[in-house]
């Protein structure tokens, strides 16, 4: 049975941005993310691609309150089966549930304090979570030390002496270490060499399986999202514009946007090359977005209703939403599909 651990709803977030040339003139006001919503199904890995600067790590940021969205909602189900306004919670409350939700970084070189020693890192998130015993604490550690991979004779040792793999890992038990039930990684194997990338992602689905752990996976690496997700929102200009399971997708992207991401996916066969979608244009101002489909400027299908009408999300086959007027219509080109002509 699909139990939802998280429902994002109708989320937006502005930036004001000043000018540099004209200096008394007021900040404009530049939307990065609009009106995104999603339910999130414990125990899933919801994985969140796009090119940079369509808003996903924004989004990760303000799920777990790195960031105040600047409207929009947040329902954390807890384990209990209540239902809590996760944006708003204050004071004892916002403690109790707040070490639910954790946050990986992609790069473990700055993201960890280099004047405090491993094991410092690891215990802070337990220390100021939980009133616990000098030897609990001790115990805790090296506990999530071993199932991280960690060496725990090196614990009393500083960031800088590991490597970028072994920082990741540290950034993985720290994250642990108040047992969360939802993590969001943010690009968290990107900064990694691709062996390394591999012992991270097992290293993370075998925690998942043993903790029952939710993931939010945020990358612009479509093979390792094909690899980890059950499902994949595709995000464009601070929108979704397409979610379903990680096979319907990669198999029959229904938006063109997300066609032209499956064609940059490396394939075995070389002669496939030739089919790689090279969008025109550059990425659009999310200061002052293109008129109706933001995607029109850059897609082969558009037509005058694109330039005028807003596509809305919507189900155009079993849960597989997209925002564009003619999904129906379109036949669009998949990684799987791909594979299948070669043969
Ligand atoms: Fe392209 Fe039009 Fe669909 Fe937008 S709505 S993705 S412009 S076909």
């Amino acid at each position: 049975m699909t139990k939802p651990i998280l429902d994002v709803m109708n989320m937006n977030k502005d930036f004001q941005v000043k000018s540099k040339t004209a200096l008394f003139r007021k900040p404009t006001s530049v939307r990065v993310l609009n009106d995104i919503s999603f339910e999130l199904i414990e125990g899933e890995t919801l994985s969140i691609v796009g090119e940079s600067g369509c808003g996903k790590t924004t989004l990760g940021r303000c799920i777990v309150r790195g960031m105040d969205a600047s409207s929009g909602n947040v329902i954390y189900h807890t384990e209990d089966g209540q239902k809590i306004e996760f944006l708003k919670l204050k004071g004892k409350k916002s403690k109790q549930y707040r070490k639910d939700i954790q946050m990986i970084f992609q790069d473990p070189y700055s993201s960890l304090s280099p004047r405090m020693s491993v094991f410092d890192i690891i215990s802070e998130p337990l220390i100021a979570n939980f009133n616990l015993k000098k030897s609990k604490i001790e115990e805790k550690v090296t506990e999530i030390a071993e199932k991280t991979g960690l060496n725990v004779s090196y614990l009393r040792r500083y960031p800088h002496a590991f490597s970028g793999g072994q920082r990741q890992r540290i950034a993985i038990a720290r994250a642990l270490i108040t047992q969360p039930r939802l993590i969001v990684c943010d690009e968290a194997v990107s900064a990694l060499d691709v062996s390394i990338q591999a012992q991270i992602i097992n290293l993370l689905k075998d925690l998942q399986e043993q903790y029952q752990i939710t993931y939010i996976f945020i990358s612009h690496d479509l093979s390792i999202v094909q690899n980890i997700s059950d499902r994949v929102a595709v995000m464009h200009l601070g929108r979704i514009v397409e979610l379903a399971s990680t096979d319907s997708l990669f198999g029959q992207p229904k938006h063109p946007y997300t066609e032209a991401l499956m064609s940059a996916v490396p394939q075995p066969d070389p002669e496939m090359k030739k089919d790689r979608i090279i969008l025109e244009g550059e990425v659009p101002n999310p200061a002052n977005p293109p008129s109706g489909c933001h995607f029109h400027p850059r897609c082969a299908y558009r037509t005058d209703k694109c330039v005028q009408q807003v596509p809305e999300l919507r189900e155009v086959g079993y849960n597989h939403f997209t925002a564009c007027h003619y999904a129906e219509e379109l036949h669009l080109r998949g990684v799987q599909n791909d594979a299948a002509n070669t043969n």
